[in-house]
């Protein structure tokens, strides 16, 4: 059976009018839709509704997009947040939450390694650009096509060694913000050479992983991407409800 996987999106402002679209990018759909799954589009509505959303879904991709509001885990916005999403996070920290509770899987990307974090009662770093420890560079500019840029060690005993077959992987990056405290229930399992923490995994028996590159940028003549995706749609297919 076909599994059925919401798509987390970001709250677009049109622009001129009072109007807000729901998007998200194609990347993701297409890596999910070669992958044998059914991409859902997840509106950002009210919290309330996070669970009838669940009901409907074999698994969860959490997708890039703005940072999450710093008082969402605990901290003062330091003066190089980036823009935010105020509707995506009400919707969105609920949504993971009640999916890690139903041991969902969950595979999160960019800003959805960092919302899977915050959900799970971790915390951020707001700007690795000003950031003294952060000696890589994290954000490029201007943002390129499908290229690498540094590399990740991979925890050998991890579930995300056992996908990508390597202790050592080379990455994109197209992020301002990282992984701080990890959050309950998940560890980090990935790490560029100046620390930051570029993957974490759950630490039960469910499907969750959140890494902080861009996999969907890439194409499918990449393996990491490849195996990630493929990784995440077999997961969840093992799930599929027979209704
Ligand atoms: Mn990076």
């Amino acid at each position: 059976m076909t599994p059925r996987i919401g798509v987390t999106t970001t709250t677009l402002a049109n622009t001129g009018s009072y109007h807000t679209a729901t998007g998200a990018n194609g990347s993701y759909l297409g890596w999910l839709e070669r992958a044998g799954a059914l991409p859902v589009l997840i509106p950002n509505l009210a919290p309330e509704l996070a669970g009838g959303y669940l009901d409907l879904l074999d698994g969860l991709l959490l997708t890039g997009g703005l940072d999450v509001h710093p008082l969402l885990f605990g901290a003062e916005p330091d003066k190089n947040l980036g823009e935010v999403d105020v509707p995506r996070d009400r919707f969105e920290l609920p949504l993971v939450r009640q999916a890690l509770e139903r041991e969902l899987p969950i595979f999160g990307i960019c800003r959805g390694i960092q919302a899977l974090n915050v959900a799970a009662g971790g915390t951020l770093r707001q700007d690795l650009v000003s950031d003294p420890v952060a000696r890589l560079q994290h954000w490029q500019k201007p943002v390129g096509g499908p290229m690498v840029h540094h590399s990740v060690s991979v925890e050998p005993d991890s579930r995300l060694a056992g996908v990508v077959g390597q202790e050592k992987v080379a990455v994109n990056s197209y992020h301002h913000q990282a992984v701080d405290r990890v959050g309950e229930g998940l560890r980090a399992v990935g790490f560029a050479l100046d620390g930051t923490i570029e993957a974490v995994e759950g630490t039960g028996e469910a499907f969750v992983l959140g890494v902080q590159w861009h996999p969907e940028v890439m194409g499918p003549e990449d393996a990491v991407s490849t195996a990630l995706f493929d990784a995440f749609v077999a997961a969840c297919g093992v799930g599929r409800r027979e209704t």
